[in-house]
This record gives C-alpha cells, sequence and structure tokens, in this order.
C-alpha cells in the first residue's frame, strides 16, 4: 500500500525552473506517465521522487509521511534507467542478487525472492549466464528483475524503451505490462513517446516547459484535451489546428457557422484555434444538395498521400489551410491533385481560446 502525493513542488537548477508548483498524486497500484517533449522537466521530477535530487520548495508525501528529505536508499523505491547498465563480469543471478550481496543480507533471506522474480520474468533458465550472452531484450529483463526484486513500493521508470528497436520494445512493453498486473506496485513511468503514454497508463500527466498541463486517463485527454498543447501532443497522426477570426461568438467556415460556447470568454474573443483530428475526418461520395445539419463541408484539393498500411493520410489544401485526413486504403483513393469533398461532425472539432489556449468546452468537460 503506497499512496505519494506531491505537493507544489519546484525545482529550480541555476536560476531556471525545471519543475513548476507542480501538484499530483499517484494512487496505490497505479501505472502513471509522464510525457512531455525534451527539456519539459519529466526525468527531473522523477529524480526528485527517487531522492536524486533535492526539491527547491514544496513537499512529497508517502502514505501522508513527508519524505522530501530522505535519502534515495530510505526511500524503498526502485529506478529503472533507459541505460541499464548490467554488471558484465557477473552473471545474471549476481546481478540481480547484488544489492542484498552488498546489504549483506543472508541468502537463505532472499533465495526465495529471486526464485519468484526469475520465473517472474522467465529468466530461469539464464541465471548463470553472463550479460553479453544475452539479447536486449533479456538484458533488459534482468534489469528490471533486479528492480523488482527489493519489492519496493514505487517503481520510477525512465523511458526504459528508447534503446531498444521496435520490435523489442513491444516485447518489453508487453512484459512490463504483465508485470504490473500481477504486483500492482505503484509506477512512474517516464517516457517522451505519447503513444507509449496512451497504451500504456492508467493516467497520464502532461507537461510542458516545467508545467502540469493536464492529468488523466488517456481516453479523457484524447477526448477533451484541456489546451492547446495538449491537443497537438496527445494523438497520432496529431490534430489539425488553425488560428481563426471569430466575433460574437461564432466563427464562419466558408459559409458555414460554427457556434462558440455561450460564455461571456468566447463573446469577448477575436481569435480562436479550430482543431480537428485526421481521423474524424471522412470523405463525402456526393455531394448533397443540403448539407447535413450537425457537420461541416469543406471543399479540398489532395496535395499528397502517405501509405501508412491500413490508411493513407492525405495531404490536402482547403480554405482553412493544410489539413491532414485518414482515409482507409481500400477501393479508388484519391490522388495527387484530385478534388475531394470532406465533411466532419461538429460534435468531434476543439475549440481553444486565441488568448490563452484553454479549451472553450473545459468547465462542461471537467464536470
Ligand atoms: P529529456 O526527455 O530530454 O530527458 P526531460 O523532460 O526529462 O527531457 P529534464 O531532464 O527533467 O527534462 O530537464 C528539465 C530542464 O532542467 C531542462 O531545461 C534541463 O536543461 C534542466 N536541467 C536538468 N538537470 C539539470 C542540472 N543538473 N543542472 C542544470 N539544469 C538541469
Amino acid at each position: 500500500m503506497s499512496k505519494i502525493r506531491i505537493e507544489n513542488v519546484c525545482k529550480e537548477f541555476e536560476g531556471s525552473m525545471a519543475v513548476k508548483n507542480l501538484s499530483l498524486e499517484i494512487a496505490d497500484g497505479e501505472f502513471l506517465v509522464l510525457v512531455g517533449p525534451s527539456g519539459c522537466g519529466k526525468s527531473t521530477l522523477l529524480r526528485l521522487l527517487a531522492g536524486l535530487e533535492q526539491i527547491s520548495s514544496g513537499r512529497i508525501l508517502q502514505d501522508g509521511n513527508d519524505i522530501s528529505l530522505l535519502p534515495p536508499r530510505e526511500r524503498n523505491f526502485s529506478m529503472i534507467f533507459q541505460n541499464y547498465a548490467l554488471f558484465p563480469h557477473m552473471t545474471v543471478e549476481q546481478n540481480i542478487t547484488f544489492g542484498m550481496r552488498m546489504r549483506k543480507e543472508p541468502k537463505q533471506q532472499y533465495r526465495a525472492r529471486v526464485d519468484r522474480v526469475a520465473e517472474l520474468l522467465q529468466l530461469g533458465a539464464l541465471l548463470n549466464r553472463k550479460p553479453g550472452k544475452l539479447s536486449g531484450g533479456q538484458r533488459q529483463r534482468v534489469a528490471m528483475a533486479r528492480a523488482i526484486v527489493r519489492d519496493p513500493s514505487l517503481f520510477l521508470m525512465d523511458e526504459p524503451l528508447s534503446n531498444l528497436d521496435a520490435r523489442l520494445r513491444n516485447e518489453v512493453r508487453d512484459g512490463i505490462m504483465t508485470l504490473h498486473q500481477q504486483l500492482k506496485t505503484s509506477t512512474v513511468y517516464v517516457t517522451h513517446d505519447q503513444m507509449e503514454a496512451m497504451t500504456m497508463a492508467d493516467r497520464i500527466a502532461v507537461l510542458n516547459n516545467g508545467d502540469l498541463q493536464q492529468i488523466g486517463a488517456p481516453e479523457t485527454l484524447y477526448a477533451h484535451p484541456a489546451n492547446l498543447f495538449v491537443a497537438g501532443f496527445i494523438g497520432m497522426p496529431s490534430m489539425n489546428i488553425f488560428k481563426l477570426p471569430c466575433q460574437s461568438a461564432e466563427l464562419w467556415v466558408e459559409d458555414q457557422r460554427i457556434a462558440l460556447p455561450d460564455t461571456e470568454e468566447a463573446k469577448n474573443l477575436s481569435e480562436v484555434y479550430l482543431g480537428i483530428r485526421p481521423e474524424h475526418i471522412t470523405e463525402c461520395s456526393t455531394e448533397p444538395e443540403i448539407p447535413e445539419a450537425g457537420y461541416l463541408y469543406l471543399q479540398a484539393s489532395v496535395t499528397h498521400r502517405e501509405l501508412l498500411g491500413a490508411d493513407y493520410l492525405n495531404h490536402v489544401s482547403t480554405s482553412l489551410g493544410g489539413l491532414r485526413y485518414l482515409r482507409e486504403n481500400r477501393g479508388e483513393a484519391p490522388q495527387k491533385g484530385q478534388q475531394v469533398r470532406l465533411r466532419f461532425s461538429l460534435q468531434d472539432l476543439h475549440l481553444f481560446s486565441g488568448t490563452n489556449q484553454q479549451n472553450l468546452h473545459r468547465e462542461t468537460h471537467h464536470a
């Protein structure tokens, strides 16, 4: 049982703030993913949790106890890094038991734990091998075994998949998820890859410039991004975003009116960001005489297309500007230069303030 609470934590390095007044909670057994672009402060936050860096202000609590000043070895957290340095001259078993041997724990005390972890990670047959004779995935499993054998109350993982090739990455990712389902140890996992975050997380915390942008279930972040940054960061291919003029809480796309939410804030805006995901745009095969209510229509010309496998990502020019949409790789896909008529539901539109970039629907979506 371990609940971690980060309260108003700041970390300053030589006058610049790497983590800015950040608060969040990690529930018992939760898999929380910290995601954001390079330099956003995710590794720093992980190192603050581990005790490898001192917080500049704020507190870190574990089950209500302030652990902000505890040295790393007294926190009982295990860290797994992207460079999972194993000792090359030691066997797998010696690598796994290194910490226990250093602490001079009697062998009979940890023998059963080592066997259990070896079984869990399918390392039983490899215990006497040296790391040089293991595959990349097996080495990563040894690093995990070494972290797990301590039975930590929190796992801290810093991009553990980033040095692996695509196939191995999937294998190790599945291994981490299976392990989490079995052990249910609270985990904080750092990545810059939103896809990894979406597939692994119970909840995702999106960081940018040391600021927490939004925290929530992957589905929530995808459907209701709190601001323009999260909208552009979460989702692959990324959302189409256009900055458009608006007046009296309405904007026009060609001759079609889009009403902004009926709020004072929206009425005072002169610009708005309109977002639509490539997967929410469809081609209309025939031009309806009367456009269907609740949909927006756009005339478009294909500039180029990318084959992704099951789908094409079509790039088109429209009156809004360049736009991308996904189209099934079936039948006759439109070619470069071809005219297409596109439509999307107004329900799939995302609207953000032109001034503070916050989602204009945020009150309703957070209710
Ligand atoms: P990446 O994905 O590239 O690892 P990150 O999101 O993990 O990036 P951090 O490593 O946490 O980012 O860095 C956040 C900011 O703090 C960066 O601007 C970085 O240059 C700065 N920083 C990190 N560690 C130190 C340090 N020891 N001394 C000075 N500045 C630092």
